[in-house]
């Protein structure tokens, strides 16, 4: 019995908690959808909804080209990754979709190395502000990415255009996203060797301070020299 709610927990077959919001982070029905959005307490993935704002379909009226999206995709990549890695932890990933529906348009999620990051930066993203618009930040249900994802829209073979209920990715060059990643592996390479580093003068401290030497030499430094 347990097993078997287990196993249709958060599928289709669950007529209890909601499938879209257990694997997608978001459901088009939001508030009113008659199957429950249970959040998480702990996850190691923070979603960002509506954060990007692709150009292309900010103005009507001004064409973007797909260069100039990208550009502007890399930018707002670029900013955000570094933001996040530096101040609150390794990202394992970030996925950012171009879906044109409301529940999904510019949703962020990232997905980081531990699960205590991600609890720190949705407290202290909700208090920021990007490009003029309060950040609302939640920890998502979502860990695994291949559920998500709309594996045709990769393929260039989605017939549902922007309005598919699974996620469509828009993508980083990806020369930024090798360099972000390398830079990030980088970083945390020289942190973990300046903590050893740290560790190792305090212990040896430690070990001077408490050494039979020291006592000798304490007392020494006490007695008056008897040629004085
Ligand atoms: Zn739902
Ligand atoms: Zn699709």
């Amino acid at each position: 019995m347990a097993d078997h709610l287990a196993s249709i927990y958060g599928t289709e077959k669950d007529k209890v908690n909601c499938s879209f919001y257990f694997k997608i982070g978001a459901c088009r029905h939001g508030d009113r959808c008659s199957r429950k959005h249970v959040k998480p307490t702990f996850s190691p993935t923070v979603l960002m909804p509506n954060l990007y704002r692709n150009p292309a379909r900010a103005s009507e009226s001004t064409r973007v080209s797909r260069h100039e999206v990208q550009d502007d995709f890399d930018a707002f990549y670029e900013d955000l990754f570094t933001e996040i890695a530096l101040k609150y932890g390794e990202i394992e990933e970030m996925n950012v979709c171009d879906n044109d529906s409301d529940h999904l348009a510019g949703n962020v999620y990232v997905l980081f190395h531990k699960e205590s990051d991600a609890e720190r930066a949705v407290e202290h993203l909700n208090q920021r502000y990007y490009r003029g618009q309060p950040i609302h930040a939640e920890l998502s249900p979502v860990s695994d990415f291949r559920e998500a994802y709309c594996r045709l829209y990769e393929m260039g073979e989605c017939t549902h255009g922007g309005f598919c209920n699974f996620m469509h990715f828009i993508h980083p060059s990806s020369s930024l996203r090798r360099s972000l990643f390398d830079s990030q592996d980088a970083y945390r390479r020289r942190l973990r060797r300046e903590r050893r580093a740290h560790r190792e003068k305090d212990y040896s401290r430690q070990r001077r301070d408490r050494s039979p030497h020291s006592d000798v030499d304490s007392r020494d430094a006490g007695t008056p020299r008897s040629d004085a």
